[in-house]
């Protein structure tokens, strides 16, 4: 069944259908920020899921702190875009994009079989 929605997953991923990776591919073409400022930002990013998470999990020393307006959602998005307009950036396309993450998610489902 896990298998079925992954592929599922990827399918609508390639399609386009849950991005529109020519409208973020053209972003992160005119985007000004540099490589190691995508880089910068893309630390900062995770930096901010990595905190929606622990105030999610009610970590020690967070009990006061509030989620952001977007929680763990917001912060994954940011994330990935981020993470696709260095993808981008750095000369590679879409096809390459869709075939990476096919193969990949193929190797993830490998290993979460053998594990
Ligand atoms: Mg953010």
């Amino acid at each position: 069944m896990r298998a079925k929605v992954v592929k599922i997953y990827v399918a609508e991923l390639i399609l386009g259908k849950l991005m529109n990776l020519e409208y973020i591919a053209h972003l992160s073409e005119v985007e000004k920020k540099s490589i190691l400022e995508r880089m910068i930002k893309l630390q900062e990013e995770v930096g901010e899921l990595a905190q929606e998470i622990l105030i999610s999990q009610k970590s020690s020393g967070l009990e006061h702190k509030t989620t952001g307006k977007d929680g763990i959602p917001g912060e994954c998005v940011d994330v990935i875009l981020v993470a696709l307009s260095i993808f981008f950036k750095t000369g590679h396309s879409q096809l390459d994009l869709e075939k990476l993450i096919e193969s990949k998610s193929k190797r993830w489902e490998k290993f979460q079989n053998n594990s």
